[in-house]
């Protein structure tokens, strides 16, 4: 497989450490950042690498040299004059397969790329964005996706956001079709000129991924990617390795409990839920919501009016710098013959909690470990689900707590809320 790699950054903020060196160079724990990024890709059978280069380009051609040394084949284009984040493109198509990868070399991951090309050959799609949630999306340029991950909108952070969002930023990495590449020559940008261009066509979709990508664009950025990658954190998020996850229930978990929630103005984050959250997301266990919403199947409300609801809530984490990697749902109910139902959605199917179609979704997209992990929510049916998918799990008494009749299960821990749930499991508890 094939990848290109946009190494020609000046690194102006980085200037204090990078005088003599492209941006891409900056010492890493010991060694030129660019080479983690030509080794992550090496690993995933990425073995014909491109290599566009400006600023110093010679100094990155000199260490690099035919690439053999790293067992890689590298071939260089070097810009002359500055041709924005994908100008030099349009001048090597000739060199590229019809599916190639490409990264900007001012970044540090660790990713499984044949996990994030199959998603995109999967979609049928021109180009796949790596995606993912970051701690401060209310002033980040954000993507605007649709429940199958194609991308239908872009958020840019200096517009005025009037609308509650998903949590999900562009990291920098992307699959490309060579076919999907305009014909134009010359000073192009990547967003501007040939993504966003492209969402109408709905070939444009987004991988909304719990793995590791930092760019490392100040000097206080970089000793935190190299803190983290010291600390096993880059390696440890490639989910070619089993991840931890904490499974949480949404309503009287996260939000307040009222009932079932029909407009999103009853979406009310519980006190303490987000701060909970957050340190869920500064741990090594990924948060993913797991929710039953009959409300679909009994025609209280649409598939639209409740993304509009679960976008105020990533909306309102996002406030707080917390994040959800996941949320899955169940829009089914079993019981037929009410007015206004859905009728195709009043079935019995295998996601409605206690069972555990959606644990399962997650875990096939994450390979999440479930004895090393959890589920917390305000009711026996999430204790029993968890039980059923084989986590350990936390009971909340905050909640609308049913009386334990229907299932006659125990959970491994009671808390009064989600900050005292994660406390409880992130002090590592023994069960
Ligand atoms: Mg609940
Ligand atoms: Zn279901």
């Amino acid at each position: 497989m094939q990848a290109v790699i946009m190494a020609g950054g000046k690194g102006t903020r980085l200037a204090s450490i990078t005088k003599d060196v492209p941006k891409p160079m900056v010492d890493f724990c010991g060694r030129p950042l660019l080479t983690y990024i030509v080794e992550n890709l090496k690993e995933n059978g990425v073995d014909d690498i491109i290599l566009v280069t400006g600023h110093l380009g010679n100094v990155i051609k000199e260490f690099f040299g035919s690439g053999a040394e790293f067992g890689v084949n590298i071939r260089y284009f070097n810009e002359e004059t500055p041709l924005g984040t994908a100008g030099a493109l349009s001048f090597i198509k000739d060199m590229f397969d019809d599916t190639f990868f490409l990264v900007f070399g001012d970044l540090f991951l660790n990713i499984d790329f044949k996990k994030f090309y199959d998603f995109h050959k999967s979609k049928g799609a021109d180009i796949t964005l790596f995606a993912h949630p970051n701690s401060h999306p209310f002033d980040s340029d954000v993507i605007i996706t649709d429940e199958a991950d194609r991308v239908t909108g872009w958020a840019y952070k200096k517009d005025a956001r009037d609308f509650y969002y998903k949590n999900l930023v562009n990291a920098g990495v992307y699959v490309l079709q060579k076919s999907a590449l305009p014909r134009t020559v010359g000073k192009q940008d990547l967003e501007k000129d040939i993504i966003i261009p492209k969402i109408e066509s709905g070939k444009i979709f987004a991988y909304n991924s719990s793995e590791y990508v930092k760019d490392i664009g100040t000097p206080e950025r970089l000793r935190l990617v190299e803190t983290d990658y010291k600390n096993g954190v880059c390696e440890k998020r490639n989910l070619k390795h089993r991840q931890k996850c904490i499974f949480l229930d949404r309503d009287g978990t996260i939000n307040r409990f009222v009932g079932l929630v029909k407009t999103k103005e009853q979406m009310e984050l519980l006190p303490g839920a987000a701060e909970a959250i957050k340190r869920i997301n500064e741990s090594e266990y990924l948060a993913v919501c797991i929710t039953n919403q009959p409300v679909i199947a009994r025609g209280d409300v649409t598939f639209g009016e409740l993304e509009e609801i679960n976008n105020k809530m990533h909306t309102l984490l996002g406030n707080d710098g917390a994040y959800l990697n996941g949320l899955y749902f169940c829009p089914h109910h079993p019981d037929k013959g009410f007015d206004g139902e859905v009728k195709e959605l009043k079935i019995e199917c295998d996601c409605r909690k206690p069972k555990t179609g959606l644990v399962k979704a997650a875990a096939k997209r994450f390979n999440i470990d479930f004895k090393n992990s959890w589920f917390i929510g305000d009711t026996y049916m999430d204790v029993m689900t968890g039980i059923n998918a084989g986590t350990k799990t936390v009971l909340l008494k905050s909640g609308a707590a049913d009386k334990n009749e229907k299932y006659k299960c125990a959970p491994d821990f009671e808390a009064q809320d989600l900050a005292e749930a994660v406390d409880i499991i992130l002090r590592g508890e023994k069960v």
